[in-house]
C-alpha cells in the first residue's frame, strides 16, 4: 500500500530502523572525555516529546522544576496511533495544566457509548460502557487523535516554560562524581542530511527517559524487558469516511476465528479497523491496496466515500523493562521505553501517563529535600508490578479475540460470556 506521505506499511520496523545508533567518530565519554561546545543546564532532562514525555515535563515544570525536553524529530509524528484515554489519565492532563486541550481534544461527545465484544455472528458477549463515569468522575474511556492533542501539549509546552530542543538526538550519558548526569545529543540525521557531529551537552540531575519503545536511552544503561509471549501483526485502518458513508458503525471487538477484527472511533471523525494477520498471509498481502479496501467493503467504504489516513501492520507485543530505573535511581523509564502492551483494554499509553505522574511527584519530593533512596527506587516497585497486571490482563482478554481455531475460539468464548 503506498501512502500519501511515502512511510513504510510495516510501523515497528520503521521505527527500529530510525533508532540505528549514532556511529560518528566522537569517541564516547567512557573511551576519553569528550566536551560539546554548546552546554546547558537543568534540573531534570526528559528524551523525547511524546505525550508521556511532555506531561511529566509541566508536572514537574508545575513546581518549579527547571525541565528540559530533546526531541529528535523537528515536528509532531502526524500519524494516529493510541486512540482511548481513561479517566485517571484525563485527571494527570488536567493536574499539568492541560484543562484546555483536554476539553478541546478529548472530552467531546461521542457518537457511540458501548464498545461490544461480539462472536462471529455479531452477538453481544461483553459489554463496556465508555461513557459511563470512572472512579474520578470523568468518563471511563475517551477517543481522541493523537497527533491533535500531542500538537496542543507541545504548544502549551512553549506557553509553561517547558523548552522542547526539537532536531537531537540521544548519543549517551554518564553519572559524574557528585551524582548528576551529563548527557550528549548529536543533532537527528535523517537520510538527506550531512550530520556535522554537531553536539550539546547537558547537566542534570536526573535523566527520564520517554524516548518510545526502541528507547536508545534503556539500551544504553544496558536494561532488559521481560517478554510475555503474547506478538501479534494487525492491519490498522485509520479512515476518514466522507458523511455520505455514515457513522454508524457499532465499535466492537469482533472474535471471529476467520479474521479477528477491531472496529472503533478514533477521536473526532476518524474511525479506526483493525484486522489480524492470519499465519498463511505475509505483510505485504495485507496492506496491499486490494486487500485494504475489500477490508472494508463490508462498512459500505471504498475509494469514492472513504480517505485512509494510515495504513500500516503494527505489531502488538508485550514487554515490560525488569527495572525502571537504574541502581543508583539518577534514570528513570517512563511510557513505552518502559513497556508495550497489546491494545486490547487501551492501557498502553494510559500506564505511560500514569508513569509520568508517578515519578513526578517522587522527583519533586527529592528536589524539594526528601531524599530518601527508598521513595526514589519505590517508583519501580509501584510502576512494574501495576503494569504487569495489566499486561497479563491485556493478554487474557486478548486470548479469545486472536484466536484462529474456530473450535477453541468457540470454547473461549463460551466461557466468556458465561462469566458475564
Ligand atoms: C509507530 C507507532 C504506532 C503505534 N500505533 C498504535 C496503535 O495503533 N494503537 C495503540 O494503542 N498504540 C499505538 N502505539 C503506541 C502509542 O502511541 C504509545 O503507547 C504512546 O505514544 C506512548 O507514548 P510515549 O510518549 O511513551 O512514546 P512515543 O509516543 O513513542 O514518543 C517517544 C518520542 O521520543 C522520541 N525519540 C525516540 N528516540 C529518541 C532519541 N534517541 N533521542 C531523542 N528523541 C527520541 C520520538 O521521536 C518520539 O517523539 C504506536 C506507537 C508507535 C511508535
Amino acid at each position: 500500500m503506498s501512502l500519501p506521505n511515502g512511510r513504510t506499511a510495516h510501523e515497528n520496523d520503521n521505527a527500529s530502523e530510525v533508532t540505528a545508533r549514532f556511529s560518528g567518530t566522537t569517541k564516547g565519554i567512557h573511551g576519553g572525555r569528550r566536551e560539546a561546545k554548546l552546554k546547558r543546564e537543568c534540573d531534570i532532562c526528559i528524551v523525547g516529546a511524546g505525550i508521556v514525555g511532555m506531561v511529566a515535563a509541566l508536572l514537574l515544570r508545575k513546581q518549579g522544576i527547571l525541565v528540559h525536553i530533546y526531541e529528535r524529530q523537528a515536528s509532531v509524528y502526524p500519524l494516529p496511533r493510541a486512540v482511548a484515554l481513561a479517566d485517571d489519565s484525563i485527571r494527570l492532563l488536567l493536574a499539568a495544566g492541560l484543562g484546555v486541550e483536554v476539553q478541546r481534544h478529548v472530552l467531546k461527545h461521542h457518537s457511540q457509548e458501548d464498545f461490544i465484544w461480539r462472536d462471529k455472528q455479531q452477538n453481544p458477549l461483553v459489554r463496556l460502557n465508555m461513557a459511563q463515569p470512572g472512579p474520578t468522575g470523568l468518563p471511563n474511556a475517551s477517543l481522541f487523535s493523537q497527533p491533535n492533542l500531542e500538537a496542543a501539549i507541545a504548544l502549551y509546552c512553549e506557553h509553561a516554560g517547558v523548552p522542547i530542543y526539537r532536531g537531537w538526538e540521544f548519543q549517551d550519558a554518564v553519572q559524574e562524581v557528585d551524582g548528576r548526569m551529563t548527557i550528549f545529543f548529536t543533532r537527528y540525521k535523517t537520510e538527506k542530511q550531512i550530520c556535522y557531529n554537531a553536539g550539546v551537552q547537558v547537566h542534570s540531575n536526573f535523566l527520564v527517559a520517554a524516548d518510545g519503545a526502541n528507547s536508545s536511552v534503556r539500551e544504553h544503561f544496558g536494561i532488559d524487558r521481560e517478554d510475555y509471549g503474547l506478538r501479534s501483526d494487525w492491519l490498522i485502518l485509520d479512515t476518514l469516511p466522507s458523511k455520505t458513508a455514515g457513522s454508524d458503525w457499532p465499535w466492537s471487538q469482533i472474535c471471529d476465528p476467520e479474521r479477528p477484527t477491531t472496529v472503533i472511533g478514533g477521536g473526532g471523525d476518524r474511525h479506526r479497523w483493525e484486522f489480524m494477520r492470519l499465519p498463511h498471509e505475509t505483510t505485504s498481502e495485507l496492506t496491499s491496496h486490494k486487500n485494504v479496501w475489500a477490508s472494508l467493503a463490508p462498512y459500505g467504504l471504498d475509494e469514492t466515500n472513504c480517505e485512509i489516513e494510515r495504513a500500516v501492520v503494527y505489531t502488538f507485543r508485550s514487554l515490560n523493562a525488569r527495572t525502571y530505573s537504574t541502581a543508583r535511581n539518577s534514570v528513570f523509564l517512563i511510557g513505552d521505553s518502559a513497556h508495550q502492551m497489546p491494545p486490547f483494554i487501551g492501557q498502553g499509553l494510559n500506564s505511560g501517563i500514569r508513569d509520568a505522574g508517578a515519578l513526578a511527584w517522587r522527583l519533586i519530593a527529592h528536589l524539594r529535600g526528601c531524599q530518601s533512596t527508598d521513595l526514589l527506587a519505590s517508583y519501580t516497585v509501584e510502576r512494574r508490578h501495576h503494569v504487569e497486571q495489566m499486561i497479563k490482563k491485556a493478554i487474557e482478554l486478548g486470548q479469545p479475540i486472536c484466536e484462529t481455531d474456530a473450535g477453541i475460539s468457540e470454547k473461549m468464548v463460551r466461557s466468556n460470556e458465561e462469566g458475564l
